[in-house]
């Protein structure tokens, strides 16, 4: 896109060119110049040769009559064979401070096109030639003093005693051959040349009559062009290409700016940064160890859910005015610095020449910063940062891999709780290993099928009849021992191993049913099974829910999904809506690990859900004596059944915790007092058995 700039240069140009073209046509930029008589850098002189007599002349005397600028008259007696003649010698360039014919340099007259004379000669048979030379001096061939030597640029023609003008075109000079013979010219220096016309030479040709010659000479003017049509179009040429060549340096410069420049926030953008490292490497003089920080704002989708994404562009503009802020307060941070939007909420800043305890400064004083809320658009905005850190030297270090360090350093941060930094040291390399490696193994555990679903109870707690089981996965590769689905799923969907996790477990899980359709119609147990926050964003969830549904005949009032409550802090109405969805299929859903999140308790209200699945967190140090614990589960409990929803207290592992949760009016329990999570035969088994006696106690694993 052509810049306003751009365009009005161009249009001026074009006017220019215009004007300067019809400047040109008008004769606005002639050029002429008159051998005017008296004028003090003529000096003339008048001549005659072969026998004459009664010469009406003195050599060196200017002979001025009938008005005429020169003239001269010779009474020519007898014809000389070898020259007879009269003329007129009119030396341009002369000054008083030469002496009497000592040469001077002469004009340049080559700037003009044609010469305009008046002249005239009267002779006995009026019609004797004038030869008219323009007499050019040139170290080459003419020496000094010696007007013979000069260049003879020569024309004859006959005077017309009528039409005394003429116009005679330098094109139509000619160097005269006897001179050429006589000073032994060479080939290049006979050609015609008028840039330095020492002498204007008009002579009779033809005397070959005794009688008065009269030659008078009224007007010399040279006249010219500035610049002749060719010329003035190859300057004009010259000057578009110049302009053209200038004007698509600036575009592409500025183009340059505009594609590394982030547009919202007028920081230097992804590839703006990286041309910014990459000249940093190579200019040596700037080659200093620096940090790079690599950050992001802790739940910016939900500034901008609730506050609107305007509001969420101010904050990232904000966020750039403190940073900016931070290190102008700080000298020794202030230069060498490449600050930077890469997408969305991630910034990445680097800072050269800075040491270890200056980067980490730095992260504090900005986490410092933001823990005070921001205020936006009149609205007072709380949010938190977190950030990776990773030291580089340019000598060595490639862009990316300082960035990938960085990143790594802040997954670390977000892992640990967000709103923190973190440096990108050997704990965080090992941590980034060990997420590769479970990623590695768990691909090699797909490929080897295997994965496999065990079957936890959820018992309700007036009588401990099992009316849900929850669905969790197991993974027995050897190689992943120890490791739990809440680690090795989450590595799963980041390194995108297994297509979809929670599509395969459905699947399993509803094929098993399909299987054992007799056992879970005539138990009409509620399957629960977990899904990652992530299907919330799965516009293709639903249908593909729906198809299985169908494809395994499955009832869908037994099916309830658990989503965990954190998920839902990143959760917009595209979420919410799937979560109707689901509803409108006739399942239903719970909010599990509830209370680890920061759900407000009256939010509650905005989510379609029908179960809390309160904590184990909460449970596990839910004592008589602890009363704070018992009256927090107390309102969690209150709180669910106002909004009319289920509740499951997770992980209970002793009598008492069962014992105060059943006062309390917990709806049901579930953990490894009463079962771990165990194998389909086992589960069955249960089934059956409490099928048979309408309950049991406990169950021994
Ligand atoms: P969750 O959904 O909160 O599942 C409950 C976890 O707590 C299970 O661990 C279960 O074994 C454990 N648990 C239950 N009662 C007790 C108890 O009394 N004491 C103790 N110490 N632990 C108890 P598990 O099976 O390791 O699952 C961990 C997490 O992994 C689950 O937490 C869930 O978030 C996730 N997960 C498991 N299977 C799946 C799955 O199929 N899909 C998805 N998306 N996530 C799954
Ligand atoms: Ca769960
Ligand atoms: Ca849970």
């Amino acid at each position: 896109m052509l810049s306003d700039f751009n365009i009005r240069a161009t249009f001026v140009l074009f006017i220019t060119t215009i004007i300067v073209l019809a400047a040109h046509k008008l004769g606005l930029m002639d050029t002429s110049f008159d051998i005017n008589d008296g004028s003090p850098t003529t000096f003339v002189t008048s001549f005659a040769e072969g026998v004459a007599n009664n010469q009406t002349f003195d050599e060196g005397t200017k002979i001025t009559r009938n008005d005429a600028l020169f003239s001269a008259r010779c009474s020519i007696r007898e014809i000389s064979a070898d020259a007879s003649r009269c003329g007129v010698s009119v030396a341009i360039g002369y000054n008083s401070s030469l002496k009497k014919h000592e040469l001077a340099n002469g004009f340049d007259l080559s700037k003009y096109d044609h010469v305009e004379i008046d002249a005239t000669l009267d002779s006995p048979n009026q019609n004797n030639r004038v030869r008219l030379s323009l007499r050019n001096y040139n170290e080459n061939y003419s020496t000094p003093n010696d007007f013979a030597s000069l260049k003879l640029n020569s024309l004859n023609y006959l005077p017309n005693k009528e039409f005394p003008s003429k116009r005679i075109e330098f094109n139509s000079f000619r160097v005269e051959d006897s001179w050429i013979k006589e000073g032994n010219i060479s080939f290049e220096d006979s050609k015609v040349d008028f840039s330095n016309i020492a002498f204007i030479e008009f002579v009779t040709d033809d005397v070959n009559e005794v009688g008065d010659y009269w030659l008078q000479i009224n007007k010399i003017s040279f006249h010219g062009q500035l610049f002749n049509e060719l010329a003035l179009l190859q300057i004009i040429i010259l000057f578009w290409l110049i302009a053209i060549i200038f004007l698509v340096a600036r575009q592409s410069k500025k183009l340059q700016v505009i594609s590394n420049t982030d547009a919202l926030t007028g920081l230097l953008n992804r590839r703006g940064i990286t041309d910014w490292s990459y000249k940093k490497g190579t200019n040596l003089q700037n080659r200093r160890k620096g940090f790079l920080f690599y950050f992001d704002i802790d739940g910016f989708k939900k500034v901008n859910d609730t506050h609107g994404h305007s509001v969420g562009d101010e904050l990232l503009c904000e966020l750039g005015n403190i940073v900016k802020g931070i290190l102008a307060g700080n000298p020794n941070m202030q230069n060498n610095i490449g600050l930077s939007r890469l997408a969305g909420d991630e910034f990445v800043l680097i800072i050269s020449r800075i040491n270890k305890d200056e980067a980490n400064h730095f992260a504090a004083l900005i986490l410092e910063k933001l823990s005070s809320p921001i205020v936006i658009s009149k609205r007072l905005i709380k949010v938190g940062l977190s950030m990776g850190i990773s030291s580089f030297d340019p000598s060595f270090d490639e862009f990316e891999d300082i960035l990938s360090r960085a990143d790594s350093a802040m997954y670390c941060a977000k892992r640990d709780g967000k709103n923190r930094f973190r440096v990108f040291d050997d704990h965080v390399r090992d941590a980034i290993y060990r997420r590769k490696q479970i990623a590695l193994n768990i691909r090699l555990a797909a490929e080897n099928n295997e994965f496999s679903m065990v079957y936890m109870p959820i018992f309700r707690a007036v009588d401990l009849y099992i009316h849900k089981v929850e669905v969790l996965l197991r993974c027995h590769s050897p190689a992943l021992n120890g490791i739990g689905p809440d680690e090795f799923i989450p590595i799963t969907e980041e390194f995108g191993v297994i297509q979809n996790i929670d599509l395969m477990v459905i699947e399993t899980t509803f094929k098993h049913m399909h299987k054992n359709k007799q056992v879970f119609e005539n138990s009409n147990i509620k399957v629960c099974i977990n899904i990652s926050a992530k299907e919330l964003n799965n516009v293709s969830f639903t249908s593909s829910l729906e198809t299985l549904l169908a494809d395994y005949r499955i009832n869908p009032a037994q099916i309830e999904f658990e989503i965990t409550e954190t998920s839902l802090v990143e959760i917009d109405e595209q979420s919410i809506k799937i979560l109707n969805q689901i509803r409108d299929m006739g399942m239903s859903l719970a909010l599990d690990d509830f209370g680890t999140g920061y759900t407000a308790f009256s939010h509650i209200v905005n989510y379609p859900i029908d179960c809390l699945k309160i904590d184990k967190s909460f449970i596990d140090d839910l004592t008589e004596k602890n009363e704070v614990k018992k009256t927090l589960v107390k309102s969690i409990l209150a709180i669910a059944s106002s909004f009319n929803l289920e509740t499951v207290a997770e992980g209970i592992e002793k009598d008492e915790q069962f014992r105060i949760l059943k006062e309390l009016g917990c709806g049901s329990i579930q953990g490894y007092l009463l079962s771990k999570p165990i194998s389909w035969i086992h589960f069955k088994a249960l089934l059956e058995d409490q099928d048979g006696r309408g309950s049991i106690i406990k169950i021994a694993n």
